[in-house]
This record gives structure tokens, sequence and C-alpha cells, in this order.
């Protein structure tokens, strides 16, 4: 590294974020820019790990699975089941039967 000073930048979205390069790529929107991960991002830690672990970081893979599989994952708690539920929904989607 050479240059020694990280700048707090703001990018054309508002996110504060800071980059001691100039490369102008904000984290923030660097982030929406994947909607197909979208709903692992509003999900706990041990729950969003629960659902890679098994495979499943689309909302197209976790439709393959019904409320009932998805409970059964090492680390997934009920609490989240709404959160998945309401993503499904958005996306037109929802669990297997
Ligand atoms: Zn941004």
């Amino acid at each position: 590294m050479t240059t020694s000073e990280k700048k707090l930048r703001t990018c054309n979205n508002g996110h504060t974020y800071y980059k001691s390069s100039d490369c102008p790529t904000c984290p923030t929107c660097e982030q929406e820019r994947k909607p197909e991960h979208g709903f692992l991002s509003v999900l706990s830690a041990p729950a969003r790990r629960a659902l890679e672990n098994n495979g499943v970081t689309t909302l197209q893979q976790l439709s393959n699975y019904s409320e009932k599989e998805i409970l059964q994952f090492h680390g997934m708690g009920p609490g989240s089941l709404p959160k998945l539920r309401k993503a499904l929904e958005e996306d037109g989607l929802s669990f297997r039967p």
C-alpha cells in the first residue's frame, strides 16, 4: 500500500464509506447489485450460514424446500421463517408445500 490515509467518501446514493484508494466503488452499492443474495442479508448470521451450508443461496433454491425442511437446517431458527416467507413472496415464490 502506497496511500496511507483512508478518506471518508460519499457515493452518488449517499452511502458513506472509507477508502484509501481512488477506486470509486461503494461497498454498499456493490452489495445491492447482487439481488439474488439480497434475502440472505436480512437473516441473522447463523441462519444465513445454515442456508449457505445447505447450498441455498437464491430464492429459487429456497423455494425447493418446505418450511419444515428449512427449520431442520442447523442454525436456522423459527424467527427467520417470516423473513424468508416475505422474501419469497416478493419474488412471486413460496416454500414447497
Ligand atoms: Zn453507495
